[in-house]
This record gives structure tokens, C-alpha cells and sequence, in this order.
């Protein structure tokens, strides 16, 4: 049995600006991404007030480091999480005035200096090599105030509280972060004038609901603490990390960020004086942008429906990297000037392909559609995360997609 039928959740969403924009561009002006920064701003505004306000809301910048997607979103941040040298120049060039926090498995020397150079708010040290040769490139400034230092732990899950994660980090063996054990064994080396211990850093998982992220950052906290009584330090912060559930099945329905602010105010409410904080990347702007383009040909092969699209996972690898359908809308045209038949499907799956040459290079399977042809517009939805920015673009030199940035 097909089903045609979706329900509100499911169906792919689509802003007026969008869709009236996608409606004009020239068939060559395709693919293009398209941003509503209108509605990024209101979603991130969302965000912001249902957060207690004591927590701090730090923009993982590797998920979408647009300058005009960090611009809309300064107003709604406490910060931005960067991971590279390159994000770091690139993030304080853009919005210079909000702090950063500076993260990533792999720092070099010359990343730690530029770090130290531009002043960034606080370093997430992730190994006790990084934090010895940051303890030393800080010595080297004993004019300048100390280096402010969050060890990253990689707790054990212990449970199975990570096991509905789309990705993890931690919980089990990997190179992010400190094991409790080797975290413990780097505390004396923050003993130093050159750094000052803040608190904690953990991120263990990608696509956790609230209840779980919830119980998660009862954990890091819980453990945060003991580790601070038992070596009688200060803990000033906990960053509790990302990964937000982004539902790819359910384009319009959104992580319980209200559910979850009402549980960090009482988790803070049970640890005075500590600041928590997070850093999502994905559940921020994945809704704001879209990937549109055209429906080149729609054949059958072997009794089945192929549409292929101008484009594809060399501009969206979102699909591929995450082995999903992703979400889509079709924008029917009617012009149709080729002095042969349209071609088209009416009321069966369709899967969607690229213009790449690999079976690789689909963007949904056998989704049911009522009808579908040669010249019609599809925009794909949650486009606006870890979508271009993650693609192989250079595969088969095919043009760049346009970027527009609308509101
Ligand atoms: C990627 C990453 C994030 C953001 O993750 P999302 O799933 O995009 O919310 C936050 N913190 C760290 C350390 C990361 O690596």
C-alpha cells in the first residue's frame, strides 16, 4: 500500500519568501540555497527564551559558519563554538564582539597561538598533550591573563542512555576528549599561573530527544561535581555540548526545548553557582535553509520511478552522510516549451537522484508523490545544517549552487 497522506509533522515545510524566491530564479540560476533568516531568527529567539536565563547558548559554528547565518543569530548567542583555526579567524572576523569558545580532537601549535593571540573566552582541552603545550604557549605571555580551561570529558555511557543517538562521541572508546581517569590525572597541571581551570566540557552524542540530553546533563553535572568535592576545586561551568534531536522524518516538528529549559532550571537550581551551558549546532539552523532545484528528466528503470535533479549530494550530502530520504516539497511548474512529451510520473515512489556519476548520489528513495515532472522545482528542507558546507563540492565540476540569504 502507497501512502500519499502525511501527517502536519511529517510534511515538508516551506517559507512564503522561499517559495516565492524559488518561484522566480531562471532555470541556470538553479540549484540554489535559500535562507530565511527571518525565520532563523525567530527560531533562535524561541530558543533563547525557553532556556532558563542563566544558562548560556553558545552557535557550534561547524554546523552552518555562514558570516550572514552567524549575523542573524548574534543577537540570540552567548557565543560561538569554533573548532579549527580557520573557523576561529573566520567567526571572530564576522561577529567580533561575542566570545568564543575553542574546541576540536586535533588543535596545532599555530591554532593554540592564534587562540591565545585573539583572546578566545575559553579553551576545550581534550587530551593531556594539548594541555601541556597550551599550559607552555601561555607561559610564553606572562603579561596576559591566564588561559581559561574547560576539560572535555568522555564519560562511559554505563547505561544505555546514548543508544537512540544518530551519532556518538563518547560513551565508549574515541579520540574526543579525557577518560574520567586521565581528566583526573591532568587536574595538577592546571595548578599553573599560565591556565585557569573552569569546569567541564562534554559532548557525547548527536540526536538525542530532551529527556535524553536531560538525563545526560544530570550525569556530566553529577560527575562534574564529585570530581570538583573530591579534589576540592572551584566548578564554575559545565558546557553540557550539542546535539540536539533534528527530526529528518518529521520536518516540522521541533526538539522540546521547552521541556528541556524547564529541566536545566531545575538542575541549576540544585547547583548554585555553577553556569551551565550548551552549544547545539544542527537544531538551530538546519530549519532555516533550503536547497532548491530542477527536475531534469524522470525515467523508469526495471519498473521503477527515477527523478534526476540539477545537482545533488555534491551540494547536499546531508542524505548520503546520514543515510536518510531527505524532506522535500515539489514546486509544480507548468511551462513546459520541448516539442515532446513531459516526462512525468502521477501518484508513485520516485527516487531521487543526482547528477553524479555513482549510485551513491540520492537524495530520497521510493518517496510517493501525486505527480512529479521534467521542470517542476523540488526544494529540499532542513537544508540549513551540515548541508553545503559538508558536500564534496568539487566532484565532477559541476557549478556551484547561488546563495541567497532572504530577510
Ligand atoms: C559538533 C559539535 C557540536 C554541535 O553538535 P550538533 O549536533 O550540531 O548540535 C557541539 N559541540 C561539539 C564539541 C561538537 O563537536
Amino acid at each position: 500500500m502507497t501512502r500519499y497522506r502525511r501527517t502536519p509533522e511529517e510534511h515538508p515545510v516551506i517559507t512564503e519568501p522561499v517559495a516565492a524566491l524559488a518561484g522566480t530564479l531562471a532555470d541556470d540560476g538553479l540549484p540554489a540555497y535559500v535562507y530565511d533568516l527571518g525565520r532563523l531568527a525567530e527560531h533562535a529567539a524561541a530558543v533563547r527564551a525557553a532556556l532558563p536565563a542563566g544558562v548560556e547558548l553558545y552557535y557550534a559554528a561547524k554546523a552552518n559558519p555562514a558570516a550572514e547565518i552567524l549575523r542573524a543569530l548574534a543577537p540570540h548567542v552567548t557565543g560561538y563554538e569554533v573548532a579549527s583555526g580557520g573557523e576561529l579567524a573566520h567567526v571572530r572576523g564576522t561577529a567580533p564582539e561575542l566570545p568564543l569558545a575553542f574546541g576540536g580532537p586535533g588543535k596545532t601549535e599555530a591554532e593554540l597561538r592564534l587562540a591565545l593571540d585573539l583572546g578566545v573566552h575559553r579553551f576545550h582541552v581534550e587530551s593531556e598533550s594539548e594541555l601541556r603545550l597550551l599550559a607552555a604557549l601561555a607561559a610564553e605571555r606572562p603579561d596576559r591573563a591566564p588561559a581559561e580551561v574547560l576539560l572535555r570529558v568522555n564519560l562511559p555511557a554505563g547505561d544505555r542512555s546514548l543508544d537512540g543517538a544518530a551519532l556518538a562521541m563518547g560513551g565508549r572508546p574515541s579520540p574526543f576528549g579525557l577518560d574520567p581517569e586521565r581528566l583526573t590525572a591532568c587536574l595538577p597541571l592546571c595548578a599553573g599561573p599560565a591556565l585557569r581551570l573552569r569546569g567541564i566540557h562534554a559532548h557525547l552524542a548527536s540526536g538525542l530527544d530532551a529527556a535524553a540530553q536531560l538525563a545526560l546533563a544530570e550525569r556530566i553535572t553529577g560527575w562534574a561535581r564529585d570530581l570538583a568535592d573530591r579534589h576540592r576545586l572551584p566548578l564554575d561551568e559545565v558546557n553540557l555540548g550539542g546535539g540536539m534531536h533534528v527530526d529528518y522524518r518529521r520536518p516540522g516538528s521541533r526538539f522540546d526545548w521547552a521541556g528541556y529549559g524547564t529541566g536545566l532550571a531545575e538542575l541549576a537550581d540544585r547547583h548554585p553557582g555553577l553556569t551551565l551551558r550548551v552549544e547545539p549546532g544542527r537544531a538551530l539552523t538546519a530549519y532555516c535553509g533550503w536547497y532548491v532545484t530542477e527536475v531534469l528528466d524522470v525515467r523508469h528503470s526495471g519498473g521503477e520511478a527515477f527523478a534526476v535533479l540539477r545537482g545533488g549530494t555534491h551540494h547536499l550530502r546531508t542524505p548520503a552522510a546520514k543515510q536518510h530520504d531527505h524532506p522535500f516539497t515539489v514546486l509544480p511548474r507548468e511551462h513546459w516549451d520541448r516539442p515532446w512529451p513531459r516526462p512525468g510520473i502521477h501518484g508513485e515512489p520516485v527516487t531521487l537522484a543526482g547528477q553524479l556519476c555513482t549510485p551513491k548520489d540520492v537524495l530520497a528513495r521510493r518517496v510517493p508523490v501525486p505527480r512529479l515532472r521534467a521542470g517542476d522545482r523540488i526544494a529540499f528542507a532542513l537544508a540549513g545544517a551540515y548541508a553545503w558546507n559538508i558536500s564534496h563540492h568539487s566532484f565532477l565540476m559541476h557549478p556551484a549552487p547561488a546563495f541567497y540569504y532572504l530577510g
